[in-house]
């Protein structure tokens, strides 16, 4: 226990330095192997500002990067957006001790559905290695319809439902307008997070439980507090992407490998009013390619034994 809070604080500390919009630059091999491929041409030396030369060296621009610059501006806990067409799903991601932005408002006022907040075992990231798996969770804002309760929609209308599961809720499903998850575009979101600016894209969809916490939350998002939670290997981590491929709802052909930097979306379940039951959204960052994890780098967690 002592080591895990010893961890936290040095991982709060670390993410209060890291992760900002200068988070690229913990990164320098994935940069330079972008430059190589995209840019052959690199300009960076002629430009004194890094930051106004970071997309060409990516060729990608994250699309809500003026509205989280201003985020971050409100309140520096801020870490990411998230964005995802068709849906109401525009917001910043926000961290802070354990489970601090379930209940606060960007303004760290108390509400009760709390922010889109990158999950506890962000805190664990430097002190176990087990940033191959970000996770990103939301309240399932039904009676709103805000936060994550959109991620049913997305769900359901691609499962051939016509009208939202939720009784009070209730609203059309338009295949139209809602990301349709069989196409890559559908399927493929802007996401930024932890100072990657990227498109993700959702390679598993499923809901599961209730009562599964330890099979399903914690097993998911590789969580902290027990170790076992967190994969050891690659082959720990390549049996992590079976199973998540088995469980999918809809089979999305995308191919995933053990070199993928994976996000995971989740929020309550719809089938009943409690946080029993979840819907996990699993992606791998696409575009700009991720390169941090290729070879193997999970080798590097250490077992609390
Ligand atoms: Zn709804």
């Amino acid at each position: 226990m002592k080591r895990l809070f010893t961890g936290l604080i040095a991982a709060a500390m670390l993410f209060s330095l890291g992760c900002t919009p200068a988070g690229a630059e913990q990164n320098p091999d994935e940069m330079m192997v972008t430059v190589i491929e995209n840019t052959p041409l690199v300009e960076i030396e002629s430009t004194p500002n890094p930051e106004a030369v970071a997309p060409e060296e990516t060729g990608y621009v994250f699309p809500r990067a003026d509205k989280m610059n201003q985020a971050r501006n409100q309140n520096s806990d801020v870490v990411g957006w998230i964005y995802i067409p068709g849906t109401n799903i525009d917001y910043p991601i926000l961290y802070g001790e354990k489970w601090y932005y379930a209940d606060r408002d960007i303004n760290m006022e108390k509400n009760s559905i709390g922010s889109v907040y990158s999950h506890l075992n962000m805190a664990s990231y430097e002190e176990y290695g087990v940033s191959q798996n970000l996770v990103v969770a939301a309240q399932n804002a039904r009676v709103s319809g805000t936060l994550f309760h959109q991620l049913h929609h997305i769900q359901e209308v691609n499962l051939g439902q016509t009208n939202c599961a939720y009784r009070k809720c209730g609203m059309k499903l338009d295949p139209a307008v809602l990301p349709d998850l069989t196409t890559p575009e559908g399927r493929t979101w802007d996401i930024s997070i932890c100072g990657i600016d990227a498109r993700w894209e959702v390679w598993s969809m499923y809901e599961g439980g209730p009562n599964m916490k330890e099979e399903l939350e914690y097993y998911n998002t590789w969580f902290i507090l027990h170790d076992r939670h967190i994969p050891k290997t690659e082959q720990d981590v390549q049996e992590w992407i079976d199973d998540q491929l088995e469980r999918s709802q809809i089979d999305f052909g995308v191919e995933v490998s053990t070199s993928d930097q994976f996000l995971t979306l989740y929020t309550s379940g719809d089938n009943k009013d409690s946080d029993e039951t979840h819907l996990f959204f699993f992606l791998k960052q696409v575009e700009p390619v991720s390169v941090k994890f290729k070879g193997g780098l999970i080798s590097g967690i250490q077992s609390e034994g």
